[in-house]
């Protein structure tokens, strides 16, 4: 999953970045809202953590511009402390969430995962898929009940993948969200990838469609 952070303030940013990346998210970072409008506009995100205070472009524009666009990722922002109006506004400029400043990272944590598994159409927090069990909140992988270990990178392409099963996923797609934006993307690592949860979790689990890309199927219809 690959998160954009607009935030001017750097300290905010670097916290949040850090938090999210330890829950096995990418991050973008953009500190002004030229850049994070760009980003948000030109990018696939899975969700979106947007301060509305920014320079350049405020963050409202910025949302706007997006949904005008129809740009439907999920879009947390944060707003000043106890200024309703701000919430309200934001809420109805097409932001699915909001969090007053200060907030705790837990929090924020929380309330993105709830976004995005909505976005997903979810409404549990757990990903499941037959014996598997993914846990976005702890990062934690279970096959029948036993403890799986994943790389960072093997953990973001399952959990891309859960969050989509069903769907055939080019390999173009899940490098775009497994990948941050400055990281020198080789869609070749994705078979990589693929074979090394394949040898984790079994080989029926994912299916490749030749030329297409890779679908998570239930062990049934994989035989
Ligand atoms: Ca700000």
């Amino acid at each position: 999953m690959r998160v954009l952070v607009v935030e001017d303030d750097r300290d905010v940013a670097r916290q949040v970045e850090t938090t999210l990346r330890q829950a096995g998210y990418v991050v973008d970072l953009a500190h002004d809202g030229e850049e994070g409008g760009f980003l948000g506009e030109s990018e696939p995100y899975d969700a979106v953590v947007l301060d509305l205070g920014l320079p350049v472009v405020d963050g409202l524009t910025i949302l706007r511009r997006w949904r005008e666009a129809g740009r439907d990722m999920p879009v947390l922002v944060l707003t000043a402390r106890d200024t309703w109006r701000e919430k309200v506004t934001g809420l109805r400029a097409g932001a699915d969430d909001y969090l007053a400043k200060p907030f705790e990272l837990e929090e924020l944590l929380a309330r993105l995962e709830a976004l995005i598994r909505r976005a997903a159409g979810r409404a549990s927090p757990v990903l499941e898929h037959g014996p598997l069990r993914v846990d976005p909140g702890t990062t934690r992988v279970t096959l029948h009940g036993n403890l799986v270990e994943l790389t960072a990178f093997e953990f973001r392409t399952l959990s891309y993948l859960m969050h989509h099963h069903g769907k055939v996923i080019s390999k173009t797609e899940l490098t775009e969200h497994i990948y941050g934006q400055d990281f020198d993307r080789d869609s070749n690592v994705i078979e990589v990838l693929i074979n090394r949860l394949r040898r984790k979790l079994g080989t029926a689990l994912i299916k490749t469609h030749r030329g297409q890309g890779y679908q998570l199927v239930t062990p049934r219809d994989a035989s």
